[in-house]
């Protein structure tokens, strides 16, 4: 079942003739060395459009001053110099770069009639550089307010939402109807910019509700219901508010395609920017797949790491949205060369190894660099030689670096309607901690991984041996059915915490809805468990443990009670590495499970004892029969594991690696070893494997570091010598390995299908082509 192992079952053959056509469309416009990848009969004609090929991009967001100061031959000369095939230029929104004719298009403080905009367009179309003229349609200055104060949101009292001095304009206005489609069709006219990107296009986000006459009066047409009062995710007409904004900003990113296109033809696209957290599009009201199933490119806004997420967020970011968007596409990522974060200094130089390893992270997982000065002029010179060395290489190398497709074995489920409805007001504690606990044990143990969004469990299954449903509380119906036939067609399956309790609006069911799969139900008593007792389990951390299953071994070294002999008994394979321990720290709270006859409990709770004096610290209570782990292996053979302890959201917080070592010996033992990469030898080291025609190509990214989990990481630290192991596809024979950072290539020995290479040193990154 699994396509990238062995070619492939007529259905997953269709997909892969499917994917080859798009990719050597995308192919017929780069240059020779491209084409030779692919097939070489592609005509030469076939010229694919501008935002298929540009893949280096720059800004340098333009600040009121700069007019004055706007040094273009220099900028010109550092396009040059970094290989750069696109920019991002401000052209209108708030304030204009250009002389503009839209009425309360107020000029940028300093232009002084200079037309800054239209010379570095013209500039950029001279040296072969594509331009996205950038809006920022959002607020507007208080003249404007004057003269429209029915365009503007505002509170329940009538009192206008400001961000500072500016006054935030409301998505249901005329402002987003008549005045920036003005602006963009008098752009087009005077300078042809290939298209448009928008900083901060979706207006008001989750946290403000907007009672202005458009708002009251729009949302009574589609619900027969007044705007809701106050947030309340349980109340039918919040629910229909949230949808309703969602739904209105895809409709702002239709009328925008459809002015630009109309005034500049079919290629001048709108692009708004995205962020690259899926909490982030909640909070502002982009549905990221529906955006994505109208896009044509992703201009990405996620200019840094979070010491949260770690640099890892970047490459899986990238992943996730070419999984939304298709793998043929590009999705350029803004990368601050400037200290953006916590701190943020805006002129002052980010240390180049954080800015770098961002970057070689974003590629690993797909993405195409942009690097992002705030500012043309600064005394900080040293971020000007951040950017250089990665776009050089990335430039010798792009033909490995787009239009492939990943391999991996493991999906790991999302859906933005269970952050929104599930996760509600506690996203991070329900939602992001256990995906981040999840996902980093899956880097840390080199297991290539790819997010899934729930809805596209059946387009992917081909692929996957396992899927991760890491605390997915909210499901729907049909997403429940598409978990349930992977695992009737021999699918692994891992799922924890509160997975398909829910519905998609998050109203609890009486049981998991898959409650068969997991072996397990929810008892009697947990229907009374209320939200301040959830948080309250998910949130805090207590001093409580799990008990291994059987305890006790033949032979045990160590004291003995007197009271209990040592029970014999082997422990399963997915407690290997813990032979010498029956209890495992845990810190969470446990609920009593009903548990079916055929599941196997591996783990059960031990309630928290005190810390606190020393004297107090033993157990009170040293066994239950509260299941924190099940087994379960169905009728089609499907292997299950069922977490009620949320060892994921644990591991994320709070690092322990015990709590990693589980749930990566549970996706082995689910997957029955379908893992197509090992890698050996010491470290913090992401990995993202890819397929293109006939070879392999394997990302290394080295984040150890001191600066791992707490930025910024201002040395690099070399680790190495590592053993990999890759399983090759039957179209590559793998004999060959060359090493694209190191600049060598090695002969490679192949033993049962599997290529192994020795990697020798790795100081920020290697990616392996075995061809
Ligand atoms: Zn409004």
């Amino acid at each position: 079942m699994n396509l990238m192992r062995q070619i492939p079952d007529s259905e997953s053959r269709r997909d892969f003739i499917k994917q080859t056509v798009l990719t050597t469309t995308a192919l017929a416009a780069l240059p020779s060395s491209w084409r030779s990848a692919g097939d070489a009969s592609v005509p030469v004609k076939a010229k694919a459009p501008w935002y298929r090929r540009t893949l280096r991009w720059g800004q340098t967001n333009i600040t009121e001053i700069d007019p004055t100061r706007y040094d273009t031959a220099w900028w010109r000369k550092h396009w040059k110099r970094t290989h750069t095939q696109g920019i991002i230029v401000n052209a209108g929104g708030i304030v204009a770069y250009y002389p503009s004719r839209v009425p309360l298009h107020r000029p940028a403080q300093h232009l002084d009639g200079r037309d800054l905009f239209g010379e570095l367009c013209r500039a950029a179309h001279e040296d072969g550089v594509v331009v996205f003229a950038r809006m920022d349609s959002n607020r507007a200055h208080e003249e404007f307010y004057r003269a429209h104060p029915d365009w503007f949101a505002v509170d329940a009292a009538g009192k206008p939402h400001k961000a500072g001095e500016l006054f935030i304009t409301c998505v249901n206005s005329p402002y987003y109807d008549e005045h920036i489609p003005e602006i963009l069709r008098e752009i087009i006219e005077r300078y042809r910019p290939e298209g448009f990107t928008d900083n901060s296009w979706s207006g008001l986000g989750r946290g403000t509700i907007c009672y202005c006459e458009n708002c009251r009066r729009k949302f009574r047409e589609r619900s027969g219901k007044d705007i809701p009062r106050a947030k309340d995710w349980n109340d039918s007409a919040y629910r229909e508010w949230i949808r309703w904004n969602y739904d209105r900003r895809l409709e702002i990113w239709d009328l925008n395609n459809r002015t630009t296109k109309a005034a500049g033809g079919p290629d001048c696209i709108w692009a708004g920017m995205n962020g690259g957290s899926v909490s982030g599009q909640c909070q502002s009201f982009r549905d990221y797949k529906a955006i994505c199933e109208r896009a044509d490119i992703v201009m990405l806004d996620h200019q840094a790491r979070s010491d949260a997420s770690g640099f890892q967020h970047n490459g899986e970011a990238g992943k996730l949205i070419h999984g939304l968007l298709g793998w043929d596409k590009l999705i350029p990522e803004s990368m601050a060369m400037y200290q953006a974060g916590q701190p943020t200094f805006r002129v002052a130089s980010k240390p180049a190894a954080e800015a770098r390893l961002w970057m070689l992270d974003g590629i690993a997982g797909g993405l195409q660099p942009w690097w992002h000065h705030v500012g043309a002029y600064h005394e900080d010179r040293r971020m000007y030689h951040t950017a250089e060395p990665v776009y050089r290489w990335h430039k010798d190398h792009e033909e490995f670096l787009v239009n492939r497709q990943p391999v991996a074995t493991v999906g790991v489920v999302w859906s933005q309607q269970n952050a929104d409805f599930y996760g509600r007001d506690d996203g991070d504690l329900f939602v992001e901690l256990p995906w981040r606990g999840i996902t980093q044990a899956l880097i840390r143990a080199r297991i290539p991984y790819l997010p899934v969004h729930a809805d596209h469990i059946a387009r992917d299954a081909g692929r996957l041996s396992v899927l991760v449903l890491p605390n997915l509380g909210a499901m729907s119906d049909a997403q429940v059915a598409s978990v349930r036939r992977f695992v009737e067609r021999s699918g692994g399956l891992i799922a924890t915490g509160e997975s398909s309790l829910y519905n998609e609006w998050g109203d609890a069911h009486a049981d998991f809805a898959l409650a068969d799969l997991f072996g397990a139900h929810v008892a009697e008593a947990r229907r009374t468990a209320n939200d301040a007792k959830r948080r309250k389990a998910a949130g805090d951390t207590v001093h409580s443990y799990l008990r291994l299953i059987p305890e006790g071994r033949a032979h045990v070294d160590g004291p003995q009670t007197g009271s209990e002999p040592a029970v014999k008994g082997d422990r399963h394979e997915v407690l290997r590495g813990f032979e010498e321990t029956d209890l495992l720290p845990f810190g969470g709270a446990l609920e009593p499970l009903r548990v079916d006859s055929g599941a196997q409990v591996l783990a059960t709770f031990v309630p928290a004892f005190p810390i606190y004096p020393p004297e107090t610290a033993w157990m009170r209570e040293p066994k239950t029969d509260v299941p924190g782990l099940i087994l379960n292996t169905t009728a089609s053979r499907g292997r299950v594991a069922f977490l009620p302890a949320d060892l994921d959201r644990r591991f994320s917080r709070d690092n322990l690696p015990d709590h990693g070592d589980i749930l990566a010996n549970l996706i082995r033992w689910v997957s029955r070893g379908d893992v197509p990469l090992a890698v050996e030898g010491a470290g913090l080291i992401d990995c993202h494997l890819y397929h293109q025609s006939g070879r392999l190509i394997l990302h290394l990214v080295n984040l150890t570091s001191a600066g791992t989990w707490r930025q910024p990481v201002d040395e690099l630290i070399s680790v190495g010598p590592l053993q990999v192991r890759v399983k090759l596809p039957a179209d590559v024979r793998g004999k060959r390995a060359q090493f694209l950072v190191a600049g060598r290539t090695v002969t490679v020995g192949i033993t049962a299908g599997w290529s192994r290479i020795e990697v020798k040193s790795i100081l920020d990154h290697e990616v392996i082509v075995l061809g």
